[in-house]
């Protein structure tokens, strides 16, 4: 439903120029979250959801120590979910490991609604250890994780989406969560680019850990990794297969320039 919203919105509000049809990404997206889906609702959900029962029953792990009543304690346990949520993208981008499975996402040559689904499953399968310590220590209650869950689910959506907000109401909008410009950034193929914009539902952690690059105008983003231009090279057969075997370096053009660019202007100030 919240799926085709989107897709709707986007091809009537796009907010960057498309470089591929919608048909071929669409399909090749589409593959990728039916494999995803799998691990996410068949293992990944339903082992927080016992770590977190068990946890709570237990009385052990982080909110039950302070000892916190009901609300405040969900309340708290959503906030902590998407703190450790930020440091595990921030993780996937630093262990040459995980990059390995989290850049197969980054290859989409357009960002739009679907990219949201666009997650190899060696990465969400790595993720469910994640996932399950994440619940163990902060322990959150089933209820607070399964609406994390929802709400991730729904703000990943939005800010991949390519949609046009107007600039004032996204500013507004960004001043607490992750809008479509941020996240555009956090696809630009300049790495000190993508290594900006960490955050998955609210943007203060990267207020807090001053990774925050707001003022890269859209249209001067070319979505992508430097080393994958090609979109022969990636239909979803080799997308599976690009974590295995030998890596070529990431941030390199195919004519061996690195792209890059200096801004000198404020980095907290989000741009058109
Ligand atoms: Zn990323």
């Amino acid at each position: 439903m919240l799926l085709a919203l989107w897709a709707g919105v986007e091809a009537a509000f796009p907010l960057r120029r498309r470089v591929q049809t919608r048909a071929r990404r669409w399909r090749i997206n589409a593959a990728i979250a039916a494999t995803a889906s799998m691990v996410i609702r068949g293992v990944q959900i339903p082992v927080a959801l016992a770590v977190a029962a068990a946890v709570s029953a237990a009385g052990v792990g982080l909110i039950g120590w302070i000892g916190i009543p009901g609300l405040a304690a969900g309340v708290l346990g959503f906030v902590l979910l998407d703190y450790t949520t930020y440091v595990w993208h921030r993780l996937n981008h630093r262990v040459p490991f995980l990059w390995r499975f989290h850049r197969v996402h980054h290859t989409d040559l357009d960002l739009d609604v679907t990219t949201a689904f666009r997650f190899h499953f060696g990465e969400l399968a790595l993720s469910v250890a994640y996932r399950a310590a994440q619940v163990a220590i902060i322990d959150a209650a089933p209820v607070a994780l399964l609406t994390y869950e929802i709400v991730m689910n729904a703000a990943t959506e939005f800010h991949h989406s390519n949609t046009k907000l107007p600039l004032r109401w996204e500013r507004l909008l960004n001043l607490a969560l992750v809008t479509p410009r941020m996240h555009g950034i956090h696809h630009s193929i300049v790495e000190r680019e993508t290594n900006a914009n960490w955050s998955v539902i609210f943007s203060w952690w990267d207020r807090l850990h001053r990774t925050l690059r707001l003022d890269v105008p859209q249209d001067a983003i070319a979505i992508g990794l430097p080393a994958f231009r090609r979109p022969q090279e990636l239909t979803f057969r080799r997308l599976m297969l690009m974590p295995f075997g030998g890596q070529r370096p990431t941030w390199q053009l195919p004519d061996g320039e690195t792209p890059d660019r200096s801004l000198h202007t404020d980095p907290r100030r989000l741009v058109a």
